[in-house]
């Protein structure tokens, strides 16, 4: 018997290296730390691009730990990079840092009382995306990397990116302004992961999509122009505005009979008309702005090329013209498939299993997209609400609140999915 117990120690000792470090005792006492600087975040949250203090607090921070740090990246981002003992690839993670303007209604010690200019207008500023729990977490896994070089087989990058929700008009910002910088090379990066915490998920789970995850926004302006006349003699004129109408029904068919919906939703809403002055009069032209959201660049393709055949075509149809103009926003939030089944395992690891789930497509856009569009990438989402509360408030209201016992889990799924990754890398 007592031989045999002594053989199991021994076995339980040899399956727990071949597993890698035991990394419990680090995350218990990065824990605290980690809720900290979510809440000081929370009460000094910046705007994008202007993250300026925020950026201080995570270079210091970085350097502290003996990371080498660039600052100023895509204005007020801040590159972190570890390069562990041994050799091998390099993936990168990835936390955004803004804040929003909204004011913060809940009634927390950390409250945000914060005030700053937007737009030209006096606003208050909180961490209504969660964005603060972000930071937060991926400085707790610089921590923890950082105190186990010896284990990482490559190197890891982490990337604290400002204006994740937009950099103001007339400013570049973002992923894209980051990638613009160089952030994918030097060292070139491999693949990418990156989270986003969310209300309405309990604590302790992760939720996950494969393929399109979130998806690609684009705006559409559309031109129409008519003929003005007498609102009582619309035989005289071409009615701009009646074309719009047959414009909107035009499009909803694009989605409802020419999109394989099977496939992946898609979503065409016009959310402004502007057209004419007064009840009597037919007006010249009429102008109509909205947005596309598709979560496969096929369908994006397919309705993009439909919008610009029809637009023109329904309006020659009525006797007038239009024009419609479609641009970019943000890509498709795109899982790569093969990276995914390649870190499932680890996150069931970490989460277990039974708290691993999938979920639907979310059609709101996210700009990790644009990394995922030079590597292949996985963004899923981590669980921020306490168990049993049945009217979590959205992200993006003055109400929004996360509970921030569900942090450790981000920290210990993104330090083993970075480990995981890379050892598999390097064989
Ligand atoms: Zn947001
Ligand atoms: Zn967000």
């Amino acid at each position: 018997m007592k031989n045999k117990a002594f053989l199991g120690l021994i076995l339980f000792g040899a399956m727990a290296s071949a597993q890698g470090p035991n990394l419990d005792a680090q995350y218990k006492s990065v824990e605290n730390k980690v809720i900290e600087w979510r809440r000081d975040f929370h009460q000094h949250p910046e705007l994008s691009n202007r993250e300026y203090k925020t950026a201080e607090k995570i270079a210091a921070h970085l350097k502290s730990l003996g990371i080498e740090v660039q600052t100023g990246v895509a204005k007020t981002g801040v590159v972190g990079i570890l390069k562990g003992n041994l050799p091998g690839k390099v993936v990168a993670l990835r936390a955004d840092i803004d804040a929003l303007p909204v004011v913060e209604r809940n009634d927390l010690p950390y409250k945000s009382t914060v005030t700053a200019e937007f737009l030209g207008e006096k606003v208050g500023v909180m961490h209504a995306c969660g964005h603060d729990t972000h930071t937060a977490i991926l400085m707790g896994v610089a921590e923890v990397l950082s105190k186990n070089k010896d284990q990482i087989k490559g190197t890891v990058k982490f990337i604290f990116q400002p204006a994740e929700e937009g950099a103001p008009p007339g400013e570049e910002g973002g992923a894209s302004l980051m990638i613009k910088e160089g952030v994918m090379e030097n060292p070139k990066v491999d693949a990418i992961f990156g989270l986003h915490i969310n209300s309405a998920t309990p604590v302790g789970t992760i939720r996950y999509k494969s393929g399109g995850t979130m998806a690609a926004a684009q705006r559409f302006v559309i031109n129409v122009k008519g003929k003005q006349s007498h609102g009582s003699q619309p035989w005289s004129g071409v009615d701009p505005i009646v074309i719009s109408a047959k414009i909107i029904d035009g499009l909803q068919t694009i989605i409802s009979r020419e999109a394989e919906l099977t496939n992946e939703a898609a979503v065409i809403t016009v959310g402004k008309i502007n057209s004419g002055v007064r009840f009597n009069i037919i007006p010249e032209s009429a102008e109509m702005i909205g947005t596309i959201r598709t979560l496969d660049y096929e369908m994006q393709a397919l309705i993009n090329r439909r919008m610009k055949e029809m637009v023109p075509a329904l309006a020659k149809a009525y006797g007038g013209d239009a024009t419609i103009e479609i641009t970019n926003s943000t890509e498709i939030t795109f899982n790569d498939p093969d990276l995914v089944a390649q870190m499932l395992p680890t996150m069931e690891k970490v989460a277990g299993a039974e708290n691993v789930l999938p979920q639907k497509a979310v059609t709101g856009a996210e700009d990790f997209s644009y990394f995922q569009k030079v590597v292949p990438g996985f963004y899923f989402f981590l669980g921020g609400m306490t168990p049993g509360n049945k009217d979590a408030f959205p992200h993006h209201t003055p109400d929004f609140k996360i509970d921030d016992s569900g942090l450790l889990l981000g920290v210990k799924t993104l330090t083993q999915m970075s480990l995981d990754y890379l050892n598999t890398a390097a064989k």
